[in-house]
C-alpha cells in the first residue's frame, strides 16, 4: 500500500516519534494508534521461533509457544547448501506468520575467531564468504515470506566473555577482510529489513554508538535499507547511538532513553532531521509487515518436521570411516551406549532455545530404523550431569558393546559446555565419556562414535573409534537423521565449517582469547581459521571443508573462459565432477584463490566459490563458478577500497582446504588507481615493480650503479638483492658527488609523472 511516510512523520510529536525508538516491552514495537502506526512483534530465531507465552524473560528460562527447532546454525552452515537454508527460511517465515511475528533475530553471521566461543553453535563459519552465503540464503528464505529478519550480532562480537563492556581491538584490513565481510555480502545480496548491533566496543568504541559501523559502512556503504536495533540492553548513551545510526532501542527503556532524545533535540544536541530519519526507516519495516501480513496463517508442522529432518542429514558430516564400518547393516548385535541417546542435545542455550513442536528420540529411530533382522540394545554407559565416571553405568556399556557386533556411542558436549553467556575453557569432551570411549574400544573394536555438540572438541581418542559422526546440534528431527545417516538410507554429505584443531593451543587465537579485562585485541588478525593453519602449515585434526561421504568423487576438466582479464570483468571457471563410486551421493566442490605474486601479506589461499551437486553413480556433471574483483582483492587501508594487484593468480579446487585436486592459472590487470606519491625514500625494489616508473629506473641504473659496474653471475645478483631496498636518495649518496640534490630532485618529479 503507498503511504506518505514523510506526510505522517509531520503529523507526529516529538515525543511520539522518539517514542518510536524505543521498545513496548521486550519484544514488541510501540504503535502510535491515532496515526495508524501498529505495535509489531519481533523475536528470536535464528533456527527456531522463540514466541514467548508470558514474562520478560530473554534467555530462555520462560516457555515458548511450540516451533519447529532445525539444527543450530554451525551445522546448517556444514551443508553448505544455500537453496536448503533458503527452505528452512521460508519455514521459519511461515512460522512467523503463524504466530504474527512481524521479525525473526536472526541469522548471526559471527566469525568463529575461536572454538571456544560459547554461541559459536550460533555462528556459519571461520570464513568471511561461506558465512556470508549462508546468512544471504537464511534472510532470503525468511524474507520472501513477507517477515522480516535482523542479521546479528553486528560486528566484531566474537565471544562471550564480558560481552557488554569488552573492547575488540581490530586492524581495518581484518575487519573488512575478515568480521566485517561475512556481513556484507548478506547485507547486499539479501538486504535484511533489520541490523541487529552487538553489545561490545568496537575499537573504543561501543558498536550501538558507532557512527562508522552503522552508518558510514552498514548504510551508505553497503546500503541496508531497513533499520538498526539494539541487542537486548546494548544502548549505552541512547542520542549517542541515535545520532550514530541505531533506530531503535530494545528492550522498552521504561522510556528513559526516549526523552533522553526529546531533551536533546530541545536543547539542540540533536538535530530533529536526524530522528526523522530513523523514524522513517522504522516506519518504512513497520508497514512493510504490515502489508505482508498474511491473515489467518498456518503451517503444516510434520512438513516442517520432515524439512527439519533433511537439514539436519544434510548438515551432519562424517569425520572417520575405517574399513567401511558404516553404513552399519540391518543384522546382528548392535549396542547403543551414552545417555545422549535419549536426552539428546539437539539445540543450544540461551535466547536461541525454542520449545520443539516434536523431539525424535535417537534410540527409538535407531531400533525403527535397524528392523526385525537386528537386535539393539541400550545402556546409559555415562551421566551427563557429572564429569565422574560411574563405574557400574561403564561396565555395563563395556558388557553390551563386547556382546554385541557393533557399539555405537553418543557422546558431545552437556548443556553446562557451551551456552550463550559465556565460553567454553577448552575443548575437551567430559572426562567420563573419553573414558567411556577408551575402555569399549578395549572390548570392542568396532566402534562408532557419534558426537552432538555446537562448536569442535578435542579428539585424543579417536584411534580408538572405526568411525566418527559430527552429529553438531542436529534440532528436533536429529534422531531420525543420524538413523538415516547410519544405515545408508542417506548418505553424508556435510563438510566442516570449521576447522577442528588437534590442540586449542594450535588455534591462532589461542594466545590472545579473550583478551585483558575489557580489551580483546585480534592479534592474529587476517589469520583467523585455515587461513592461519595453511600458512604456519600446523596440521589440524580436520581442515576446513572436510567431510566423508560413501561413494567417491573424482574431479577434471578445470577450465577458465579467459586467461586473462581485467579486475572489472568477470571470468568464468567450471570443473567436471563424476560420481566414481557406486551410491548416489552430493559432493561439495571448493573454490579457493591464491596471489601468486602479492606484494601485500596474505592467506595462501581463500575461499572464493562452492557448489554442491547431486550424482548418481557414474554420473558426471560440470558446476560453474563466476568470480570477481572482490574474489582476487585485498582491503587496502590507504586507499580505503578493494584492490587487486596486477599479475598472476592461481585458481585452486578441492575437495577440502586440505585436499586441493585440480589448479589453473588466471592472469589479472588491477584497473586501480593509486595516488601513490613516490619520495626520496621510496626503493629501488618498489619503483622497478611499478610498470610506469620501472624504464626510467632502468635506464638510470645502466647510466648510473651506485656500486659501479659488476660481472655477471653471483656478485651482481648480490648487488641486485641490496640494491632493492635502498631508497632512491642512496643513488645521490653513493655517487661521489655525481648526482646533485637537485638532479635527484628531477629524476623523483620524472618518476611521480610517470607512477
Ligand atoms: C542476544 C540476542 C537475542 C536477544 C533477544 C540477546 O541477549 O544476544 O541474540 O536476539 O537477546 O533475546
Amino acid at each position: 500500500m503507498d503511504r506518505d511516510i514523510k506526510q505522517l512523520i509531520e503529523q507526529m510529536t516529538l515525543e511520539e516519534k522518539a517514542g518510536l525508538c524505543s521498545g513496548l516491552d521486550f519484544w514488541h514495537l510501540k504503535g502510535i494508534e491515532r496515526l495508524g502506526i501498529p505495535s509489531i512483534m519481533v523475536t528470536d530465531g535464528p533456527h527456531g521461533l522463540r514466541k514467548q507465552r508470558e514474562g520478560t524473560d530473554h534467555v530462555g528460562l520462560f516457555d515458548s509457544v511450540p516451533a519447529t527447532c532445525f539444527p543450530s546454525a554451525a551445522g546448517v552452515a556444514s551443508s553448505w547448501d544455500r537453496d536448503l537454508i533458503r527452505r528452512m527460511g521460508e519455514a521459519l517465515g511461515e512460522e512467523c506468520q503463524a504466530e504474527d511475528v512481524a521479525v525473526l533475530l536472526g541469522p548471526g553471521a559471527n566469525i568463529k575467531r575461536s572454538p571456544l566461543c560459547g554461541r559459536n553453535f550460533e555462528y556459519f563459519s571461520e570464513d568471511p564468504y561461506l558465512s556470508s552465503e549462508m546468512a544471504a540464503s537464511h534472510i532470503q528464505g525468511v524474507q520472501s515470506q513477507g517477515v522480516g529478519t535482523s542479521l546479528k550480532h553486528f560486528a566484531a562480537n566474537n565471544q562471550e566473555h564480558r560481552r557488554m563492556t569488552s573492547d575488540s581491538v581490530v586492524d581495518e584490513r581484518t575487519l573488512r577482510e575478515i568480521y566485517l565481510a561475512s556481513f556484507e555480502g548478506a547485507v547486499k545480496q539479501a538486504q535484511p529489513w533489520t541490523v541487529m548491533c552487538s553489545y561490545n566496543k568496537v575499537n573504543g568504541t561501543f558498536v550501538s554508538e558507532n557512527e562508522y559501523l552503522l552508518t558510514d559502512i552498514l548504510k551508505d556503504e553497503w546500503g541496508l535499507e531497513g533499520f538498526v536495533v539494539s541487542d537486548w540492553g546494548a544502548v549505552n548513551e541512547r542520542t549517542d547511538g541515535l545520532a550514530a545510526g541505531l533506530e531503535l532501542e530494545m528492550p522498552a527503556s521504561g522510556g528513559a532513553g526516549d526523552r533522553q532524545i526529546v531533551d536533546a533535540v530541545r536543547n539542540g544536541k540533536l538535530p530533529e532531521e536526524k530522528l526523522d530519519r530513523a523514524v522513517e526507516r522504522l516506519l518504512s519495516i513497520i508497514f512493510k509487515a504490515v502489508d505482508n501480513k498474511k491473515p489467518n496463517a498456518s503451517y503444516d508442522p510434520e512438513a516442517h518436521h520432515r524439512l527439519a529432518r533433511e537439514v539436519a542429514r544434510e548438515s551432519m558430516v562424517l569425520l572417520k570411516n575405517e574399513e567401511g564400518i558404516l553404513p552399519l547393516r540391518r543384522e546382528g548385535k548392535i549396542a547403543v551406549i551414552g545417555e545422549l541417546a535419549v536426552k539428546a542435545r539437539y539445540q543450544g542455550g540461551g535466547s536461541s532455545h525454542i520449545k520443539p513442536t516434536k523431539l525424535e528420540e535417537i534410540r527409538e529411530e535407531i531400533v525403527k530404523s535397524a528392523g526385525s533382522r537386528a537386535q539393539v540394545t541400550y545402556e546409559q554407559g555415562y551421566k551427563l550431569d557429572s564429569d565422574a565416571t560411574d563405574i557400574q553405568l561403564a561396565t555395563e556399556a563395556v558388557r553390551a558393546a563386547a556382546q554385541a557386533d557393533v557399539a555405537v556411542l553418543f557422546a558431545g558436549l552437556p548443556d553446562r559446555y557451551e551456552s550463550e553467556g559465556y565460553d567454553r575453557t577448552h575443548l575437551r569432551l567430559p572426562e567420563n565419556q573419553i573414558e567411556l570411549i577408551r575402555a569399549l574400544a578395549a572390548e570392542q573394536p568396532n566402534l562408532v562414535v557419534v558426537l552432538s555438540n555446537g562448536s569442535p572438541v578435542e579428539m585424543p581418542w579417536i584411534s580408538s573409534a572405526k568411525a566418527v559422526l559430527e552429529a553438531y546440534l542436529g534440532g528436533q528431527a536429529l534422531g531420525g537423521a543420524i538413523a538415516d545417516l547410519l544405515f545408508g538410507d542417506a548418505n553424508p554429505c556435510g563438510k566442516l565449517a570449521e576447522t577442528f584443531p588437534k590442540r586449542i593451543e594450535d588455534n591462532p587465537s589461542y594466545l590472545f582469547y579473550f583478551g585483558e579485562g575489557d580489551r580483546a585485541e585480534y592479534r592474529e588478525g587476517i589469520f583467523v581459521g585455515y587461513r592461519y593453519y595453511d600458512a604456519k602449515k600446523v596440521e589440524p585434526l580436520f581442515p576446513f571443508g572436510y567431510g566423508l561421504s560413501y561413494t567417491t568423487f573424482m574431479y577434471s576438466d578445470l577450465a577458465l573462459d579467459r586467461a586473462q582479464f581485467r579486475d572489472d570483468e568477470k571470468v568464468t571457471v567450471s570443473v567436471k565432477v563424476v560420481n566414481t563410486g557406486n551410491r548416489s551421493g552430493k559432493e561439495i566442490v571448493q573454490l579457493y584463490v591464491r596471489d601468486k605474486e602479492t606484494t601485500v601479506i596474505r592467506p595462501v589461499k581463500e575461499l572464493k566459490g562452492y557448489a554442491k551437486v547431486e550424482l548418481h553413480p557414474g554420473e558426471r556433471k560440470t558446476v560453474s563458478f563466476t568470480l570477481n574483483k572482490r574474489s582476487f582483492a585485498f582491503y587496502d587501508t590507504e586507499m580505503k577500497d578493494w584492490r587487486v594487484e596486477t599479475g598472476e593468480f592461481e585458481i585452486l579446487i578441492g575437495k577440502s582446504s586440505s585436499d586441493i585436486v585440480l589448479t589453473g592459472n588466471v592472469q589479472v590487470q588491477s584497473t586501480a588507481v593509486r595516488n601513490k606519491k613516490y619520495t626520496r625514500n621510496s626503493t629501488i625494489g618498489d619503483l622497478m615493480q611499478d610498470p610506469a616508473t620501472r624504464p626510467i629506473l632502468t635506464d638510470l641504473l645502466a647510466k648510473r650503479s651506485p656500486f659501479g659496474s659488476v660481472d655477471a653471475g653471483e656478485a651482481s645478483d648480490l648487488m641486485e638483492a641490496m640494491m632493492k631496498d635502498m631508497p632512491l636518495r642512496g643513488l645521490a649518496a653513493f655517487s661521489g658527488g655525481a648526482m646533485s640534490e637537485e638532479a635527484l630532485e628531477g629524476i623523483l618529479a620524472a618518476l611521480n609523472q610517470a607512477g
